[in-house]
């Protein structure tokens, strides 16, 4: 195992010489479960555990080592394990809230340093614009670059009609049709892998994530199987967190919980995302504008003349909605460490109220 098959890259390298210690090496997660680790690191892959001194500095969840990161390590002294003593920057991150004890959230990050997102679609009748729309947002949020697969092309008849409706409403993100089960298209797919390249997959369960996966790798490294095997909640029972090297080149991670993403985060990617409604929204008269009666509203007269997809403007304001939600509750948790510190509560009670009417439609 050589760091550049992991995914080692100059910029780590750089990173890890400045913060030189003779004693650690770099390794990359390859699975977590709980507070073990197994990491693939030069000599091999090892079991491993952070360190008393990491545990005790880190209050944070997302601080923690996930899947995906590069890590500082020790071996243990009989060298059958290692020790993680820290963290390298991440390039990127895929987190969702997880709800903690009093219903406060906190940051989960389920992946780490991915480059490229593969969003998977099916085109057996699943196939949802709006959904694809989130997973791009939630991609342009993550720091990762998104790229569209259609899958099951297969079993699409108008194939022309429905890659030229999705690029034009998702611009700027690649679309590919390719057939899992034909193999039709998967030659593009392999073009973006490349050493030092990390990619995973996203997308709902059954749009054929694990198939593509097996066929991009030439053998069957899950198990994919027909709906018997799927659990009474639809999901696959035969996935498991993974680190997969590619024999082009580049790494792939898999993780159940990349198949389960919800949103998390600030509006950077949403913004990214559906930035010509924003930018419709910069021409209305009022700087305040919420889009339902006010004269000079650019987004309710593009909505009328059929310039804008009403379905397309719903998903919007629902993701709005969603991230305003997550931003009223951490500034809530925030309100509650500052006041038992006595400082401005007020401030922030006010900026929640401001949060909450800004978006009341
Ligand atoms: P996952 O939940 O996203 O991992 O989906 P799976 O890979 O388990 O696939 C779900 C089902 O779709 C399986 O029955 C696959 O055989 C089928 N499938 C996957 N890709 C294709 C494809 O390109 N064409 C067709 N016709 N079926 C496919
Ligand atoms: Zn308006």
């Amino acid at each position: 195992m050589n760091l550049i098959d992991l995914g080692w890259n100059d910029h780590l390298e750089q990173h890890f010489d400045k913060n030189k210690d003779d004693s650690l090496i770099p390794a990359r997660i390859a699975v977590q479960q709980k507070d073990r680790y197994v990491i693939f690191c030069e000599t091999g892959e090892f079991q491993a555990e952070v360190s008393g001194k990491f545990r005790y500095e880190t209050s944070s969840k997302a601080d923690f080592p996930t899947i995906g990161d590069w890590v500082a390590i020790a071996h243990t002294e009989d060298e059958t394990s290692a020790v993680i003593h820290r963290i390298l920057p991440r390039k990127s991150k895929f987190s969702r809230k997880a709800v903690m004890g009093g219903g406060e959230t906190d940051e989960q990050v389920l992946s780490a340093n991915i480059d490229m997102a593969f969003i998977v679609a099916g085109l057996d009748g699943e196939y949802n614009l709006r959904r694809l729309e989130r997973y791009v947002a939630v991609t342009w949020d993550s720091d990762a670059s998104p790229v569209i697969i259609l899958n099951k092309s297969d079993l699409c008849e108008e194939l022309d009609q429905v890659v030229s409706e999705v690029e034009s409403t998702i611009i700027g993100v690649p679309v590919h049709p390719v057939s899992a089960v034909s193999n039709d298209g998967l030659d593009r797919i392999r073009e973006y892998f490349g050493k030092g390249i990390t990619i995973s997959f996203l997308g709902s369960s059954g749009v054929g994530k694990s198939t593509l996966i097996n066929s991009l790798l030439g053998h069957d490294r899950q198990k994919t199987g027909d709906v018997r095997d799927y659990d009474k909640k639809g999901r696959h029972t035969t996935t498991y967190r993974e680190l997969i090297i590619l024999p082009e080149g580049g790494v792939l991670i898999d993780t159940p919980g990349m198949r389960e993403i919800e949103m998390w985060g600030d509006e950077d990617g949403l913004s990214k995302a559906f930035d010509d409604i924003e930018e419709l929204a910069s021409g209305c008269r009022f700087g305040d504008c919420k889009h339902e009666n006010e004269p000079g509203c650019v987004i309710q007269e593009a909505l009328s003349a059929g310039e804008l997809d009403k379905g397309r403007y719903k998903n919007y304001l629902k993701m709005h909605r969603e991230i305003e939600r997550l931003e009223i509750r951490k500034i809530g948790k925030q309100a509650h460490t500052e006041r038992l510190r006595g400082k401005k509560f007020a401030s922030m009670v006010k900026e929640m109220k401001r949060l909450k009417d800004r978006y009341k439609r």
